[in-house]
């Protein structure tokens, strides 16, 4: 979409549906990391290739709303056939514009098909159980798409640069070893293999923005006083941990990107961007399901025929 150098609002208007959703593809993966075998986070970026000004705008604009008005058409047909279900996990460090972009790319969605969990620090009942527990409850039925912001990732992430949330974490002290960390990457990746075999496609994205532009978002979160309730002291202690967090989000990513539930890995620093790269990513996950909508057998229309002929036949 975006990139190309001769694309206008007007070109993508023209476009039929296949050819959108061909270069949805083509966007989604730029940013797909596949097999995470050899994945290092410096090999993406933060700021898409080509530099986009003001005047990108209407094409933003245009992309975008082609994007959801193809992601609604899909997730029609996957809530009447009920067999499929997708499941979009969001990970990010603050500021990165996780809610904008949930806000945004699914705003044409069928509220019935489309549920979003924020996942927070675990209260005391989640506690109680394993860190799979609470995320597992909120996992989206068939024929619906789940949204996770934040998830059961943050037990390798938040938890492994503030072990004192580990030691919180009521766990018997023998289990708590040097081995925990590739054990729970280990379980995430077998149990979303489980889902994957039973017909829930899981895709993660990380909002890879940079250091610099979360600086500037907070400041325009302390210096707007509209922004101010979006702003938290917490917010910057996280950013003292930044090169911690890059090298927990490494190797989650590396050892958790599959072929059937892969990470994708999308510049963030210029938000209509990235809004417009996980509705690419979204779209491509439900067009690979090869979705269509259910087909009566003979039986069923012939029946059909019968009811329809009977209520044209009704008086009054
Ligand atoms: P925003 O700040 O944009 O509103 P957010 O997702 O950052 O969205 P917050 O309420 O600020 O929401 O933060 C939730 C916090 O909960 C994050 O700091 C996250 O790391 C933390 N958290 C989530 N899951 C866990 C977990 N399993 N253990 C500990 N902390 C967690
Ligand atoms: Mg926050």
């Amino acid at each position: 979409m975006t990139e190309d150098s001769n694309l206008t609002a007007k070109s993508l208007k023209e476009m039929s549906d296949k050819e959108l959703i061909k270069r949805a593809k083509k966007i989604s993966n730029r940013y797909c990391v596949g097999n995470g075998k050899d994945f290092k986070l410096k090999h993406f970026t933060t700021v898409p290739k080509k530099t986009f000004g003001p005047e990108d705008k209407p094409l933003f604009k245009e992309a975008l709303e082609q994007g959801v008005d193809i992601l609604t058409e899909l997730q029609e047909v996957l809530y009447a056939q009920d067999r499929w279900s997708l499941l979009v996990i969001f990970q990010a460090m603050d500021a990165a514009g996780k809610d904008g972009a949930i806000k945004h790319v699914l705003s044409g969605i069928n509220p019935q098909g489309c549920h979003v969990t924020p996942f927070k620090a675990p209260n005391s009942e989640e506690l109680d159980h394993d860190f799979l527990w609470r995320c597992i409850k909120e996992l989206p039925g068939r024929g619906k798409i789940g949204i996770f912001n934040r998830s059961y990732y943050e037990e390798v992430l938040v938890v492994r640069v503030h072990e004192a949330i580990l030691q919180n974490q009521k766990l018997p002290e023998k289990l708590i070893t040097k081995k925990i960390w590739d054990q729970r990457l280990e379980d995430i990746q077998n149990f979303e293999r489980y889902l994957h075999r039973n017909g829930t496609k899981v895709i993660k994205i990380f909002l890879n923005v940079s250091k610099e532009e979360q600086k500037q978002r907070f400041l325009e979160r302390i210096n707007q006083q509209e922004k101010n309730w979006k702003f938290s002291s917490g917010d910057i202690k996280e950013r003292g941990y930044w090169d911690q967090y890059m090298e927990a989000y490494e190797e989650s990513i590396r050892k958790t990107s599959t072929k059937d539930s892969p990470w994708y890995v999308i510049p963030a620093d210029n938000k209509p961007y990235a809004r417009i790269a996980v509705a690419s990513a979204i779209i491509h996950a439900l067009d690979d399901m090869e979705l269509s909508y259910p087909t009566l057998s003979e039986e069923e229309q012939s029946k059909l025929q019968e009811m329809k002929t009977a209520l044209m036949e009704e008086k009054e």
